[in-house]
């Protein structure tokens, strides 16, 4: 009976610019994996293009992790701080005869008659026959290593136990299992996961719009919808579309994922994101909203407290944040700045009735929505039942728009003060327009 090691899996990314979704989902699909069996999630920075591994580029993979909520099980290690032992290696094949140093002074593999087996996790079974591998390099005329003999030293030497990453690397595996084999190690289990299509079919790049982790954010999604949607590229669970963090690690199976490309589908994300924008908590929210709110270092208290109180309301048909942001303008900005011609010819037909909400207002004791429910009611009775008459003309003077959520639960957002100062500019607006006193 053999013993099963504790999985270990890695994310090994090279450092290119902002995270890629494709990237982001091998990450995920690797974190789920050590979450799901109990084991090991490392996380290996492939810094060796010293011209693409800048340290912002590196910093995006970091950001681009912990705003995601992917941490690793162990410190991260760069590539670059390996590379004696990468060039110690090649020489060891060399001198064992399973690698020689050709023409130009570079060191090729020799690759071995036969053929190369795998069972991938993902793809099933493959077999190559070893006559279509050419001997690669492991070290270049500079002496410096390969990406093949990079990834398997470090995977060797950081005791990873299954690689799971992108399909475009399944030409290297039957190269990379020599290797391992050559060196003497145990070869891991491998999974390719899909590539991943835009909604026209093309493979997900920059040139087609949003393709970054950060792009994504910088948009206004929020990371669970982020987080859920990636889950969704390639995998799934009956028809189920919402998971949450938990869900995700219980269900998740890497040989359920399906070998057919994924479509990354925006109405799709839209519709995630609004079921999170909705299901999560307003503390969980608001730190992702506040870079979508125009000046937000001037955010005050009271400001959250507005946006806390009227959450419901503007969270009910926004999809991203900067919908949610621009529900909640009339809170956060003055509306008396930006009324608009329409507005103004509405307040002045209603100047007469802001007259009499103003006065009424003013003698609230109890500033509750309850309260100006009744407030507002009786003053569309004094206004002979008609409730337009009151409500449009105190509607545009408190918020400068024609519709929204029930003007009493705004006011009781705004305070007293606040709606009173708004009704007041209001008047002073129709007095300066020509209304009269
Ligand atoms: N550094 C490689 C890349 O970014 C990944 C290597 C691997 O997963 O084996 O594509």
């Amino acid at each position: 009976m053999s013993v099963q090691p504790q999985p270990i899996v890695r994310f090994a990314p090279s450092p290119t610019g902002k995270m890629h979704i494709g990237s982001a989902r091998t990450a995920l699909f690797n974190w789920l994996y050590a979450k799901h069996t109990g084991g090991k999630f490392l996380l290996r920075i492939e810094d060796t293009d010293a011209e693409r591994s800048t340290p912002e580029n590196t910093a995006y993979i970091f950001e681009a992790m912990a705003w995601l909520g992917l941490s690793a099980d162990a410190e991260p290690i760069l590539q670059t701080s390996r590379l004696a032992a990468h060039v110690e290696a090649a020489k060891m094949l060399v001198e064992k005869g399973a690698a020689f140093v050709d023409a130009e002074g570079v060191t090729r593999f020799k690759v071995p008659e036969g053929s190369t087996h795998w069972t991938d996790l993902v793809q099933g079974d493959i077999t190559i026959d070893n006559k279509q591998i050419e001997p690669f390099a492991l070290l270049r005329s500079n002496g410096t290593p390969t990406y093949h003999l990079g990834v398997v030293c470090d995977d060797i030497f950081q005791q990873v136990t299954h690689v799971i990453r992108g399909d475009d690397h399944i030409n290297n595996t039957p190269k990379q299992i020599l290797l391992y084999q050559a060196l003497g190690a145990t070869v891991p289990h491998f999974g390719h996961l899909p590539l991943i299509l835009n909604e026209s079919g093309e493979k997900l790049s920059k040139r087609h719009g949003a393709a970054s982790v950060q792009d994504l954010r910088n948009a206004g999604y929020l990371p669970s919808a982020l987080f859920n949607m990636l889950l969704r590229l390639g995998w799934g669970h009956g028809d189920q579309e919402l998971f949450t963090k938990e869900e995700a690690i219980k269900l998740f199976d890497i040989t359920a994922v399906s070998k057919g490309a994924a479509r990354f589908d925006t109405a799709k994300l839209n519709w995630l994101n609004a079921q999170y924008l909705k299901s999560e908590p307003f503390s969980t929210v608001l730190p992702h909203l506040l870079p979508f709110v125009p000046d937000m270092q001037q955010t005050h208290p009271s400001d959250i407290k507005k946006l806390e109180t009227m959450w419901e309301d503007l969270t009910a048909r926004a999809q991203t944040l900067p919908e949610v942001a621009t529900a909640a303008n009339y809170l956060l900005t003055d509306p008396t700045d930006s009324y608009t011609e329409e507005h103004t010819k509405i307040l002045l037909e209603g100047h007469h009735a802001l007259h009499d909400i103003y006065d009424a207002l003013c003698c609230v004791t109890e500033w509750t929505p309850e309260i100006l429910h009744a407030v507002i009611a009786k003053l569309v009775e004094n206004a002979g039942g008609s409730f337009k008459a009151v409500g449009r003309p105190l509607r545009v003077a408190v918020t400068a728009s024609l519709g929204g959520p029930d003007m009493a639960k705004i006011m009781a957002a705004l305070g007293q003060n606040e709606t009173l100062r708004r009704i007041k500019v209001s008047l002073h607006h129709v007095h300066a327009n020509g209304g009269a006193h």
